[in-house]
């Protein structure tokens, strides 16, 4: 998948019934239901997950890489998302982990929680130094930024400039193993170990930067059930690099863990795209000026909750803290002398609107295209409930107007034509 509407998430044909709740979940209204098949808008989809986490017919499958991979590069590098730790509730230590991510193949675990460092302190002088239009909110979460892109144009200029910690990993763990050991960027293949289809998309379709250091993604899902089987024969780390994971960074996963380790106390915390967009309505109408910064989560729990991790939110973050408190604190000292010279921890390309609602390129007949939306909603009995394929009647009508739906979609429309019919019959 590549190209500016490649996303991760697709419907699994042979599993969708088109119960439609995928479609009432989704809060981009990227969703129609055709023929008993769920199909995705891929301009209108912001990665956020609703619709696997709404689907009772496991209906949806993740476009991502594998360890088969590994085979395509010369030297590889993995970065576990900050969530990787918390799946293991066994309580292995950091470094045994790490050791056990070489053992599936890999040449250097290199963790996002290293980036997170650089990052806070940005974010915390960007936000004293009112860098930003305020409530400044959090790049953190792609879907986030996505949500933002298509529904809230306005809040663009609020959007944090700095690049995300895997993001910004990945870029230093390029360069740390090109310095150190003069391999070309095509030797080199970075994966990423993550917890969410919105990272996987980021990866191919990236937003605020030209092109992504990471090459493959593969969900947590898919290498737990490996590590967990190294694991149990494993008691001590095996090698110098085994170590990097930087456990004390590990809560900035945590909803507030961003605000809290910038040292930012005027902040909000949002988790779940649906609390997002409400807080979002909140900004637009001017009632949260006095908010210094917004961390926004598309998941509820923050990363935590990313569909493709393996625990329980809940105990996760339990997880989280106790390696936070007990985990050794050094780390593969060599990566420090190379990344105090690191700099790159800024969004390089402009962050722009989606246009996913244009009705015409015309301006005219975009307008008549309006007043045909607001006359066939009127005419639609209002209770959005979705039987036609579409969120909701006032979708419905729009999907009319662009031609890719009928009034005779709509089951009470069809009612009222039957019994017309019957009457004119017995007249
Ligand atoms: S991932 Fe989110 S935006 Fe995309 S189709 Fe599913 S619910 Fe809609
Ligand atoms: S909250 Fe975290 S895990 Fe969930 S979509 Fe956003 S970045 Fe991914």
């Amino acid at each position: 998948m590549m190209g500016k509407d490649a996303h991760a998430v697709k419907v699994r044909a042979d599993r969708c019934t088109g119960c439609t709740r995928c479609m009432q979940s989704c809060p981009t209204e990227a969703i129609r239901v055709k023929e008993g098949l769920a199909i995705i808008n891929a301009a209108r989809c912001i990665d956020c997950s609703q619709c696997i986490e709404s689907c009772p017919f496991d209906a949806h499958s993740i476009d991502s890489g594998s360890l088969e991979d590994i085979k395509n590069f010369k030297y590889t590098i993995v970065i576990p998302a900050i969530t990787f730790a918390a799946q293991f509730s066994g309580g292995p230590k950091i470094d045994v982990l790490c050791s056990a991510l070489r053992k599936l193949g890999f040449d250097l675990v290199f963790s996002e929680g290293l980036a997170v460092d650089y990052l806070k302190d940005r974010v915390r002088e960007i936000v004293v130094n009112n860098q930003v239009k305020k409530p400044i909110i959090s790049s953190h979460c792609p879907a986030v930024i996505r949500l933002i892109q298509t529904k809230y144009s306005s809040l663009i200029d609020h959007i944090m400039p700095t690049g995300s910690p895997v993001d910004i990993a990945a870029n230093m763990a390029r360069n740390l193993i090109k310095e150190k050991y003069g391999y070309s960027d095509s030797d080199i293949g970075v994966f990423y170990l993550s917890p969410c289809p919105a990272r996987i998309t980021n990866v191919v379709n990236p937003i605020g930067m030209q092109e992504s250091a990471i090459n493959v993604t593969i969900p947590i899902k898919d290498v737990y059930g490996d590590v967990l089987r190294i694991l149990s024969g494993m008691k001590e780390p095996v090698s110098e690099f085994s170590n990097c994971m930087k456990p004390e960074n590990l809560p900035w996963a945590e909803v507030g863990g961003q605000a809290k380790m910038s040292g930012v106390d005027n902040y909000i915390a949002v988790s779940g795209i649906h609390e997002v967009a409400k807080v979002f309505d909140q900004i637009e109408m001017g009632e949260l000026d006095e908010v210094d910064f917004i961390e926004a989560s598309s998941c509820t729990g923050g990363c935590v909750g990313g569909p493709l991790n393996i625990e329980n939110p809940f105990v996760a973050q339990r997880n989280i803290r106790r390696l936070a408190e007990n985990s050794s604190q050094g780390y593969f000292q060599m990566i420090d002398s190379v990344l105090a010279q690191f700099k790159h921890i800024y969004l390089t390309e402009e962050i722009s609107p989606k246009q996913t609602n244009i009705l015409d390129e015309d301006f005219t007949k975009a307008i008549e295209k309006m007043k045909q939306i607001e006359e066939i909603t009127s005419r639609l009995r209002g209770l959005d409930c979705g039987s036609c394929g579409a969120p909701n009647c006032r979708a419905l009508a729009e999907d009319i107007v662009q031609g890719k739906a009928r009034m005779e979609d709509c089951v009470f429309y069809q009612e009222q034509q039957h019994l017309w019919r019957l009457e004119d019959e017995s007249e």
